[in-house]
């Protein structure tokens, strides 16, 4: 569908930005046509976005240019808290680190900021740039999606598309399998249609190759980057953004829409600079979206205390349960394991799925204990630091591979149609209550089969298996598991 532009500013930027470089001309008209194109090219990939000098396209004496026009505003990338009477402390302005243990010295004596070295150094005495002048304008939004969305994805729906322009923050408790992605559609075109700039942030780059394909399809009118380490996307200009968390700190005050996929995931939860990074990178009067199906405690007490607005989605696409996790003692199954031999209950579970042709994934709670599986059983396992991690997943997803053990890295986001689920050992210490919920939730999830059979085979019940448990009969009722 095509809508108008209700935004008079839309074109009130585009005239300024005429103005800006016809008028530029006693610098800028007098260089040549190609430092001319330089200059756009310069001013499209800095909107937004807040980068030391190296990622700053352009030569010197074109940075000095928009420097002189004042169309570029300098921060320095550490500044000193002189917080302590016999050493000045920093604060880095790409991660918000201000903690001492995370700045270290150079051999010159320079300082430098440990933490967000992954992208880049950011030493003392170094510049962050951003772009002052108009922004790109943006092209009008079109939604090409022509699915319907279930009863309980409309009020997702409905309640984010009631947000955009309202500088809130809200909350999409949703199960996994609701079916999120459209959910967000009307919202998206909204904003985008409004001449606003969205981004959807997520913890992992596998999301955001899975995301993109699909958003270039929804919008495709849209300029829609996608950014991770190694992104080919890195340079070019996106109205719509699906970035890792981590990419955003190469943004500052660019976002209207601030989507955050998993907000409960590692690392974001525990990692402030994540957290810092999402700050700047929304514009003060942004309106900032979360989605979670595991929500995390402090969060929870946000949604009681009424200071977080919320909507719950409690049930999948299709419409069916969640499946609900049959717990089955095991004993000691480690040392069952360590004399070579498979816990009989385990063998018994496996082979019967065997039998009915069904592929099985294998939650275990350590690296050794995997390798020890697959010795024992010949089903082959992934772990954090797997270099075949993605061809076995893609080998489970296709059905060439019947069963899949992994450690709890395959616990979110994984889809695989028709798999029934195990968690052994589910009274680890690792297996927190959203760490089983989100296992849980990787069963059942095609609407051909979407009873699974979840298994917990314990040594003893633990607070996160009640909890787990809890929170999918909730659910189940339609409630808000708080
Ligand atoms: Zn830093």
């Amino acid at each position: 569908m095509h809508l108008p532009d209700p935004n008079p500013l839309h074109t009130a930027t585009q005239q300024l930005s005429f103005y800006i470089w016809t008028r530029l001309p006693s610098a800028a008209l007098a260089q040549p046509p190609a430092a001319r194109a330089r200059l756009h090219g310069t001013s499209r990939h800095l909107s937004g976005r807040r980068l030391p000098t190296r990622e700053v396209p352009g030569t010197a004496s074109d940075l000095a240019l928009l420097d002189v026009l004042r169309l570029l505003k300098r921060e320095p990338a550490l500044s000193p808290l002189h917080r302590f009477p016999r050493r000045t402390a920093w604060r880095c302005t790409r991660c918000g680190n201000t903690s001492a243990a995370g700045f270290t010295q150079l051999p010159d004596g320079r300082t430098y900021c440990r933490l967000c070295i992954d992208m880049g150094r950011m030493t003392e005495g170094d510049i962050l740039y951003s772009w002052r002048g108009p922004a790109p304008s943006a092209r009008p939004a079109r939604l090409a999606w022509e699915g319907t969305l279930t009863p309980a994805q409309q009020q997702g729906a409905a309640a984010l598309e009631a947000a955009v322009g309202r500088g809130e923050e809200h909350l999409i408790w949703a199960v996994c399998g609701a079916g999120k992605t459209e959910m967000l559609f009307p919202a998206l075109l909204k904003s985008l249609a409004r001449g606003e700039r969205a981004v959807i942030a997520t913890p992992r780059a596998d999301v955001v190759l899975e995301l993109l394909p699909r958003l270039k399809q929804a919008f495709p009118e849209t300029e829609i980057t996608g950014l991770y380490g190694g992104s080919s996307d890195r340079d070019r200009y996106g109205q719509l953004v699906i970035a890792t968390t981590h990419q955003l700190r190469r943004y500052a005050r660019a976002f209207d829409l601030v989507i955050i996929d998993e907000i409960d995931a590692f690392p974001y939860t525990f990692d402030e600079t994540l957290q810092y990074a999402v700050s700047q990178a929304a514009r003060p009067t942004a309106t900032t979206i979360y989605l979670t199906a595991t929500p995390t405690n402090a969060l929870k007490t946000r949604l009681r205390r009424r200071t977080l607005p919320y909507t719950l989605i409690p049930r999948r696409y299709h419409g069916f349960d969640l499946p609900r996790p049959r717990l089955q003692w095991i004993g000691n199954w480690q040392k069952q394991m360590e004399k070579g031999r498979v816990p009989p209950a385990l063998r018994s579970w496996l082979e019967s799925h065997e039998k009915a042709g069904r592929s099985v994934f294998l939650f275990v709670p350590s690296i050794s204990s995997a390798a020890q599986l697959t010795e024992l059983t010949g089903a082959p396992a992934v772990h954090a630091s797997d270099p075949e991690r993605r061809e076995r997943v893609a080998a489970f997803r296709a059905g060439h591979i019947p069963v899949l053990i992994t450690t709890t890295i395959l616990e979110r986001g994984v889809t695989i149609a028709n798999a029934q689920v195990a968690v052994i050992g589910a009274d680890d210490d690792i297996f927190t209550a959203s760490a089983l919920t989100q296992i849980a939730g990787r069963a059942g999830r095609s609407a051909s089969a979407p009873a699974a059979d979840v298994t917990f085979f314990h040594h003893g019940k633990t607070d996160a298996i009640v909890a787990c448990r809890r929170y999918i009969d909730a659910m189940n009722h339609g409630r808000a598991p708080l």
